[in-house]
């Protein structure tokens, strides 16, 4: 069934009715148009509520309220703004055309009027108006096509993140038994693809986190220059395997204790080099740090280059770099692989830092990719570098009888065999409920909590664990509960100390948070 024709549907206001006549008998010439008058300012004003005008003529000498008044009325209505007003006019001397126009006129037409001239500019406007809606709505409808696909991608990614974090942890445990050198290789090449997948499901995730404004920057005080030295040692194994020099120039000069996220400033540097590695065949790649603006002892704006001496990118492709899902051409995918989101994250993530982000570069010769980050400058005398704090590999002496709240089948086992090699004592809860259940009956030193579970999840396990606590009296001596979790968005960490819960840690674990949280909780006991 074809769709009805929508009426095109106008609003004539005048308070003579010889005019209201005129302008009917000529706009009823329009195809499919419907014309609606009213002899004065406020009937005009109820009219237009009541109804979705496409356009309404506006005369200007009226009694009562005059055409300016009414205009501004409408324009300062949400339900009427949106509707484009031309007035009649017989004033048409340069002021008052003025003030038509500021009161929110579109247009004018002079009194007295050729029926020719009204019906042409009245075409003209309702055309126009109906470009602009059919605009509006094809905006909201990509808008939210926009905002379904980034949670979709979302929520894919972290589905997929979690048996894949199950396949890599697996494959940890498994490296640490004895395999021959034939089996330990395929090992390393299932942990190799396993830990590029989960590059490219974090990427996507990120991705639409930080499109939707979900990610929060921390404010952690760091020293840059440790950072970028971290980084570099990292990155040198991967440079040395293609036979490329990494250097780095740090000047001694300026400020390096600073506030900021180090975690998502490596993230920025590592994509940038890792790339410069990537496109690179043969010379070197050179991070370089520059201060650009120092205000006071306040803050300062850092400039980070990443120079290499590789396939150079042509000028029409720098265009397109830094959007999501683009790469310089499709032969780059073919040959180099990749989900054209990294430089996209960086972007985010510098222009989240008060920075931006650019290239330079000339092909067959190499590129420079630069960026600026602002951080406030922290006090030296009392800097602790986070991230040296944690040393690489720690010893683990303390021992805990830990009850492990998990769900997920796969997840207990890499967890208990990574615990037990920790050398800790594991139980298990498969939900919140049998979590309260087995509190009741014996003590354990630390409960490491799941969040989302079946039955009960890890939340109202806490919530009913410290109530029991209260009742039994036990309140100077509290069990020690940390949430597991796979990805954590911003809230959610104060919604688990709120429910109680001491702390938390990510999962899958890593050896060093999981120490230094048994360390942390072993002293307060
Ligand atoms: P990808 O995951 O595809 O590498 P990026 O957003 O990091 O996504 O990069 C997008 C594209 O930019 C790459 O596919 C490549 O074409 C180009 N590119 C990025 N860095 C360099 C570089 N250092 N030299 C040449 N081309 C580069």
């Amino acid at each position: 069934m074809a769709e009805e024709k929508k009426k095109t549907r106008i609003l004539a206001v005048d308070d003579m009715k010889v005019n209201l006549d005129l302008i009917s008998q000529v706009l009823g010439q329009m195809e499919d148009s419907i014309v609606v008058t009213a002899s004065d300012g406020k009937t005009a004003i109820r009219k237009a509520k009541a109804n979705q005008f496409d356009l309404i003529l506006l005369d200007v000498m009226m009694p009562e309220m005059d055409g300016f008044a009414v205009c501004k009325t409408l324009k300062n209505d949400t339900m009427t703004r949106e509707v484009p007003v031309i007035f009649l006019t017989a004033l048409s001397d340069p002021q008052n055309i003025q003030k038509a126009f500021h009161a929110g006129a579109v247009d004018y037409i002079s009194k007295p009027f050729s029926r020719e001239e009204l019906l042409s500019r009245v075409s003209l406007h309702v055309r126009l108006k109906q470009n602009m809606d059919e605009l509006i709505k094809a905006k909201k409808e990509a808008e939210a096509a926009a905002d379904a696909k980034a949670i979709f991608l979302a929520n894919m990614s972290h589905e997929i993140r979690t048996p894949m974090n199950g396949i890599i942890g697996t494959v940890d445990i498994l490296k640490r038994t004895p395999l021959n050198e034939e089996q330990y290789e395929y090992i390393s090449i299932i942990e190799s693809s396993g830990e590029s997948l989960l590059t490219i499901i974090n990427d996507i995730l990120d991705y639409s986190k930080i499109e939707a404004g979900r990610v929060d920057l921390e404010h952690i005080r760091f020293s840059i220059s440790n950072e970028l030295t971290n980084i570099m040692r990292m990155l040198q194994v991967v440079a040395g395997k293609k036979g490329l020099k990494l250097e780095m120039n740090l000047p001694k000069d300026i400020p390096d204790k600073v506030i900021g996220d180090p975690v998502r400033l490596k993230q920025i540097i590592i994509n940038l080099v890792n790339n410069a590695i990537k496109f690179t065949e043969e010379g070197k790649i050179t991070l370089s740090l520059q201060l650009k603006e120092q205000n006071k002892l306040k803050d300062a704006l850092f400039l980070f280059r990443v120079t290499d001496t590789g396939i150079g990118i042509p000028e029409e492709g720098q265009k397109r770099l830094f959007q999501s899902f683009s790469q310089v051409d499709k032969s780059t995918t073919r040959k180099y692989g990749g989900t054209g989101l990294g430089l996209a994250i960086c972007k985010n993530l510098s222009e989240m830092m008060g920075g931006e982000i650019g290239v330079e570069s000339e092909p067959g010769r190499g590129s420079t990719f630069w960026f600026t980050a602002n951080f406030d400058l922290s006090d030296e005398a009392n800097v602790s570098a986070h991230s040296d704090d944690i040393k690489a590999k720690m010893h683990c002496d303390v021992v805990m009888s830990v009850l492990l709240v998990e769900d997920n089948v796969i997840n207990q086992k890499v967890a208990t065999a990574f615990l037990n090699f920790l050398g800790q004592k594991v139980e298990i809860a498969h939900n919140g409920l049998e979590a309260v259940e087995m509190v009741k009956k014996k003590h354990y030193d630390i409960i490491l909590m799941d969040v989302q579970m079946p039955v009960m999840d890890g939340l109202e396990a806490t919530e009913t664990i410290r109530r029991w606590e209260e009742r039994e009296g036990n309140n100077q001596d509290k069990l020690i509960i940390v949430a597991m979790t796979a990805n954590s968005l911003p809230g959610d960490r104060e919604n688990y100390l709120e429910a109680g819960m001491n702390d938390y840690v990510s999962k899958p674990f890593k050896e060093e948070e999981l120490i230094s949280v048994f360390k942390k909780y072993k002293k307060e006991h």
